[in-house]
């Protein structure tokens, strides 16, 4: 098991302090953000990614 990092901006200011803030019962990784405190979805920036 590795650790992937993932580049992700936030869409609301565009931000790239991020922190991982669990998952939907969609399973889809929420994501917090440290500069607006919005929570967002990142699931689209996965391009092939297995959780497995
Ligand atoms: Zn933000």
């Amino acid at each position: 098991m590795r650790e992937i990092t993932i580049q992700v901006n936030c869409p609301h200011c565009n931000g790239v302090k991020v922190k991982k803030n669990g998952k939907k019962a969609t399973s889809k990784q929420n994501v917090l953000c440290h500069n607006c405190k919005k929570q967002f979805q990142y699931a689209y920036f996965y391009k092939g990614a297995n959780p497995a």
